[in-house]
Order: C-alpha cells, then structure tokens, then sequence
C-alpha cells in the first residue's frame, strides 16, 4: 500500500516527504494509520551518527494512532484501537521475560537496524529498500508497521496528538524518576536539561512530592517553563565547574542534591552532576551524547554516590504509558504544556525549533 513518509536520505540532511510503498502486516505485524508522531533528540542523533550507506531510512519513534489491520498471530489488538507506539522488543528472551523489555537481546535489530529480524524492509521506494522500523515503527508516516509488543491500547478518549510522546521521551523522564530513582518528598531532584524528557522527570516528581527541584539549562524559556509548571528552580547552565554550577547547586540543595538525572550527554555537565550530588546522591544518565564520560572517582567513593545508565526509564510500555496517563488525568504528571503540534509538512521547522530550543516538544501532525 502506499504511504507518505519523511525520508533520511542521508545523515544530517533535511527529511523530504515522499511517497513509498508500505507491506501488509505480516501475521505478527499491526499496521497503524499514524495520527501523530513526537520528535525527539534520538531522531536526529542516530540520523547522524550512521554510515552512508545505512540511508535512506525512515525515523520517528513516538507514533500514536489507530489500527487498520492486524495479523493473525497477533492478539489483544483489533481494528480501530487506538494506540500509542513505543520500542520493541521481542518479548521471549530472559530479559523480556522477566518484564525488562529495554534490556531485551534483540534491541538492537528491532529498533536501530532499519530491517525485521529477516534481513526485509517493510519500506521499499520505486523498488529498493528503504530503511525502517526504527524503534519497531517509523512513524514519521502516514502508515507503519508495527508488533504487538510495541503497541500500546489506550483508551479512546486521549487526543492522540498530545500523548504521542508518552512512548519514549515522557515514559523515559517519568521513568527515571518513578522506576530508577524514586525520591521521597524530602528529597531533591536536580535535571540537567530542560528538553522533554528533563521536564517529564520534573513533572513525575513534582507529582511525588519532592520538595526541591532544579532545572538547569541553557533556554532561559525552558527556565521559566520548569518554574511555571513544577516550581522548580532555574539555573542557567552556562558557568560549569566547582566554582560554578557545582557550588550553585549545593546552595539550593542543603549540600549536594539526592537525586539527579542528566539528558544532555554533554561530558563536562555530567562531572558537575556527580559533583553536585551529596552523601549517598545518585545521578541517573539517559543521554546519547558523548561516548565517554568522566567523574572524579575520590569523591565518588569517599562519598558513597552512584551513577545509573537506565534506557528508557526502565518502562515497559505496555504498562508505563497507561500508568502515565492515569496519573495526568489525576493532575501528577501535567506535561501538555510541553507540547507545539506542527503539520507533517512543517517536520523541517520542528526539527530547527527543537534543536534551537524555542520548542520542548514538537509533534507533527499527519492530517
Ligand atoms: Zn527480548
Ligand atoms: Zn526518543
């Protein structure tokens, strides 16, 4: 069938909406019409760290919609669902079995290699394969095809529009904060990076209760927003080290944070992180940025801190996003605000508005 997708047709160049054929679901495959898709930093970072010859593909990873068809090994998912996308898995290994589907042995075919686990595109142009199933959908579709284990049922009442990003950016923030870190009210929590995901960690833990909060960023729009919206105190992020940012946050977190979460990848913010954590504080990192990240390893030890990697909050999907969605409707997680909605065609514009920061969180929006 035919479908219009924004097509990589290499790394850093703009996405070009094109039109390209999309297979029938296989028997374990549900083909989603995409409502709309988040964008998220991932996009573009695995869009420009791949080799030439990887392109063109098809990104996107936050796509909410309706279900048009559904194979027949597929099961709980029926025609006309409506329902919100996230990151495969395969669903039978140890990991996946034992409910830590972002640490499934298959992640990296299912969600990065642009190919089922045959080898075969689901997207082909004039005959040649295109690459896709990037986080098991490519959403920045007008159709995708996606598996049971990456498709989450939600109730039809959602705006799709403004839950679209609830299957990674905000599961992932939410994540580190319900899953990984769980503060308690005397807490402090302190977010390097005041994007999406950054926000969704202040927003879980403003619902928690956490009595300090501090975003540190660059925008002093994001600033603002943090304030506004969880109370959280703004810092601007532009004089690093001891004397600076380190110092800065132990005064508003009698000493040292308890809690931290890092999505900028940049190395020297992560040291001050670590730096800026008190006795027994612990610094969960998400970000894809700088391969190799360092830390002072005498105050780590001496003070007894931790350092986390966690992928994607440790949700699994399946229950994250309703748990999510419950907890907004109960006022405990108001990440709407977050949102800028953008027609499909204006996908360029988002892009430049995220990476520029004027917008948190672009969602394109296919009709
Ligand atoms: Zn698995
Ligand atoms: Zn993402």
């Amino acid at each position: 069938m035919k479908t219009t997708i924004a097509l990589s047709p290499a790394p850093q160049a703009p996405f070009d909406l094109v039109e390209a054929d999309l297979d029938e679901p296989r028997d374990d495959e549900v083909l989603v019409r995409i409502v709309a898709s988040g964008l998220c930093h991932t996009d573009v970072s695995v869009r420009d760290m791949l080799p030439a010859e990887m392109f063109p593909r098809v990104f996107g990873h936050e796509g909410a919609g309706v279900v048009e068809k559904v194979g027949a090994a597929v099961s709980g998912i029926e025609v006309g669902d409506h329902v919100v996308l996230s990151f495969d898995s395969c669903g039978a290994c140890e990991r996946c079995r034992a409910g830590e589907v972002g640490y499934c042995e298959s992640t990296m075919v299912l969600n990065y290699m642009g190919c089922r686990m045959d080898g075969s595109t689901t997207v082909q142009r004039d005959g040649q394969p295109v690459g896709a199933s990037f986080f098991g959908q490519s959403s920045f579709a007008t159709y995708a095809l996606t598996r049971a284990q990456n498709t989450v049922v939600v109730d039809k009442s959602h705006d799709l529009t403004r839950i679209a990003p609830y299957g990674c950016g905000f599961q992932t923030g939410a994540g580190a904060v319900l899953n990984v870190l769980q503060p308690g009210p005397g807490d402090s929590l302190v977010v390097y990076g005041a994007g999406a995901v950054g926000m969704a960690a202040l927003a879980a833990a403003k619902g928690l209760g956490v009595t300090t909060l501090v975003a540190v960023d660059l925008h002093p729009g994001r600033l603002e927003t943090a304030a506004r919206l969880y109370g959280a105190v703004g810092v601007r992020g532009d004089e690093p080290g001891e004397a600076g940012l380190v110092a800065r946050i132990k005064e508003l977190t009698a000493g040292g944070a308890t809690h931290a979460v890092e999505t900028t990848g940049v190395a020297a913010v992560f040291k001050d992180a670590t730096l800026a954590l008190g006795i027994k504080g612990t610094v969960c990192t998400l970000a894809l940025g700088a391969p190799e990240l360092t830390f002072d390893a005498i105050d780590l030890f001496q003070n007894g801190k931790s350092i986390r990697g966690t992928m994607e909050g440790e949700s699994n999907p399946q229950t994250m996003v309703p748990r999510l969605l419950e907890l907004a409707a109960a006022g405990k997680f108001e990440v709407d605000e977050l949102l800028t909605a953008y027609p499909f065609s204006e996908i360029n514009t988002a892009l430049t508005d995220s990476l520029s920061g004027a917008t948190i969180k672009p969602v394109v929006v296919m009709d």
